[in-house]
């Protein structure tokens, strides 16, 4: 391995910067970070980097609340009460032993960050843990006052900044992997602030981007999360599994307007406090959909997801098309107690949960589907690792409450870890520069190609294509609506080509948003296909015209590009021995 911060730089004509390292990590969220750390310690020359601010952006800062892991401090579990769990959650469609890894590894992952003081919320001498929906006991953990995504930002930051040998650069997408001969050499990106090309060549790549719920119009992704790991590792020749398994996080917040809060910030409280689903006739309806609350949150996303919508399609909706969700029963000392400055920001918004309830409704939030690897966390493109959202089959057809995180934690540091012992050193130029053409040469014809035309824009068809993704490829569909929406999607991806990215050099958003869209598109047509594939309803896949779960399909859709077609398969589904399950 090359010693610590010997990334080195030149410059040619064709491309502005060239950077070495040994490990690359694209995306700079919980999985990128851990990653980067796990790969320093061992000994590894590391680039961190992100289309946005290294260790501030995607989903990891902006998540709320809880962090799954059988630590038993508030009562006794197992790692395979948890894997239990996970697996039932995903019906009959969970990668056994990648959950295994996530259950297995948890508490180890919250105890060194514990060492590292996260600030995970305690009662006396424990670490407290909550119950949340699908878990059968207290498992999640915390960092109070709906802080926990900055605690763990924070603190991975800090560590990070304790390593000689990680280096972060901010503001560089990547539009581009770089593979030869079916090992993966590197990347190739925008350096946005520049306006300029950057090629990076590297023993190992992981791909740390996050999830894609930003292709939906309703969402709780900041602006950075359209799937873009996923169209990376299909264009370099990976494999994608169960991409039809969208989340739809049932109790997103609707109605009154909400500023400068997150809008799943109803989960905790009901965490906390339990609350009241109920619908326009100020009754609690979830029981009618097999999943009775009697007073405690236990129902799972995807059955709240369904039920909230088959109320609304019965008329017994709220007034702006979701259901009501009322804390009203509580008095305010309780609420203060259990969200102390939550319900002031609240109070400026106008809002008193002791006076009003407020409305609610399903908003895209997580992806299960994800670039398929092994228990490596490789894929099949040698040296090229996924970890976090970015992987796909640990969570099956739905993700219980607090697994997200944990993944981003587990997986990181797995992947950080097994990409530094695997790097092989001494890639040869040539061979990545030869490589590397193509991509830089897109890089170069897009940001000069300087369209200033009347045509459809990047941004606009971006917001076309969430509108389409909501309306079609939602939380609900038919192969009628499916269709409709691929066929716009070749129409836009046809029309690609001469979008208009404008002439800025320097932060130039339309050309950001033009490599944006590239991916998107790519990743919605996978989305698709794989739900026009799969004629059943199972978890976060729910047909219309199939409404019933087929036993025949507990299996894995598998996607690789063949040329510019998509392939689809169907793969068993990887299971353990089921010894290895039982606590
Ligand atoms: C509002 C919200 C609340 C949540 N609450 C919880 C919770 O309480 N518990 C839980 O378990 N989970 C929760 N989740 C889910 C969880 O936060 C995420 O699944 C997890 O943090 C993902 O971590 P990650 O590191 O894989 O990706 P992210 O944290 O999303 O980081 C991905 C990074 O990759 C960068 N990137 C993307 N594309 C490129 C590119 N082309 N080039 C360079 N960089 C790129 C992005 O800018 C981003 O910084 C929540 C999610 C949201 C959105």
């Amino acid at each position: 391995m090359r010693p610590a911060n010997r990334i080195r730089r030149r410059t040619t004509a064709a491309v502005s910067r060239h950077l070495e390292t040994d490990v690359l990590i694209v995306g700079a969220g919980g999985a990128g970070m851990y990653a980067a750390l796990a790969a320093a310690r061992e000994g590894a020359c590391v680039l961190l980097l992100d289309k946005s601010l290294v260790g501030r952006s995607g989903a990891t800062v902006m998540a709320q609340m809880t962090v799954a892991a059988a630590i038993g401090h508030e009562e006794a579990d197992d790692w395979r009460h948890h894997l239990r769990d996970t697996i039932a959650a995903g019906r009959e469609l969970v990668h056994e032993p990648l959950a295994r890894i996530l259950c297995a590894d948890a508490p180890a992952r919250i105890l060194e960050m514990d060492d590292w003081k996260v600030g995970w919320a305690r009662s006396g001498n424990h670490i407290t843990q909550v119950h949340a929906p699908g878990h059968d006991r207290r498992r999640c953990v915390y960092v109070d006052f709906l802080n926990t995504g900055p605690a763990v930002s924070r603190v991975l930051r800090t560590q990070l900044h304790r390593q000689d040998s990680v280096r972060r650069l901010s503001d560089l997408i990547v539009t581009d992997l770089v593979v030869h001969d079916g090992r993966a050499l590197g990347a190739v990106g925008l350096d946005l602030e520049r306006g300029t090309a950057v090629s990076i060549a590297a023993g190992a790549t992981v791909i740390a981007t996050g999830g894609l719920t930003g292709l939906y119009r309703r969402n709780s992704a900041s602006a950075n999360m359209g799937g873009d790991g996923y169209a990376l590792a299909l264009r370099a020749g990976a494999e994608l599994v169960d991409m039809e398994f969208v989340q739809f996080f049932p109790i997103g917040h609707l109605a009154p307007r909400l500023i400068g809060m997150d809008p799943i910030m109803w989960d905790p409280f009901r965490y906390k406090l339990g609350g009241r689903l109920l619908n326009s006739d100020g009754r609690e309806f979830t029981q009618d959909y097999g999943a009775p609350e009697d007073g405690r949150y236990v129902v799972t996303r995807d059955t709240a997801t369904y039920a909230i919508f088959k109320e609304v399609e019965a008329g017994r909706g709220s007034p702006h098309g979701g259901a009501w969700l009322s804390f009203r029963y509580l008095s305010d000392r309780q609420l203060r107690d259990a969200f102390g400055p939550v319900i002031d920001r609240l109070a400026a918004n106008g809002i008193d949960l002791t006076e009003q309830d407020i409305e609610v409704a399903p908003i895209a939030h997580y992806h299960m589907g994800g670039i398929r690897v092994d228990a490596n966390l490789m894929s099949r493109i040698a040296g090229l690792y996924a970890a976090g959202e970015a992987v796909g089959g640990a969570n099956g057809a739905n993700r219980l409450s607090g697994n997200a995180i944990t993944e981003a934690l587990v997986y990181g540091e797995r992947a950080g870890r097994l990409a530094a012992q695997a790097v092989r050193s001494g890639v040869a130029e040539a061979q990545f520069h030869a490589a590397a053409i193509p991509a830089l040469a897109l890089l170069e014809e897009a940001a000069h190609r300087s369209v200033a035309g009347d045509g459809l824009s990047p941004t606009a068809a971006i917001a076309e294509l969430q509108g389409l993704m909501q309306d079609d490829v939602g939380p609900f569909r038919s192969a009628e609506g499916l269709n409709r929406a691929l066929t716009r999607i070749d129409e836009l991806t046809q029309a690609l080509p001469a979008m208009p990215v404008g002439r800025a050099a320097a932060f130039n958003l339309a050309l950001a948003d033009w490599f944006a869209l590239r991916n998107m598109l790519l990743v919605a047509r996978c989305i698709a296909t794989a739900a026009l594939a799969r004629d059943e309803s199972r978890g976060a896949h729910q047909r219309e015209d199939h409404p019933q779960l087929e036993p025949a399909w507990a299996v894995n859709l598998v996607q690789r590009l063949d040329g510019a077609a998509l392939a689809l398969r169907r793969e068993p589904v990887p299971r353990l021995d089921p010894g290895e399950v039982a606590a």
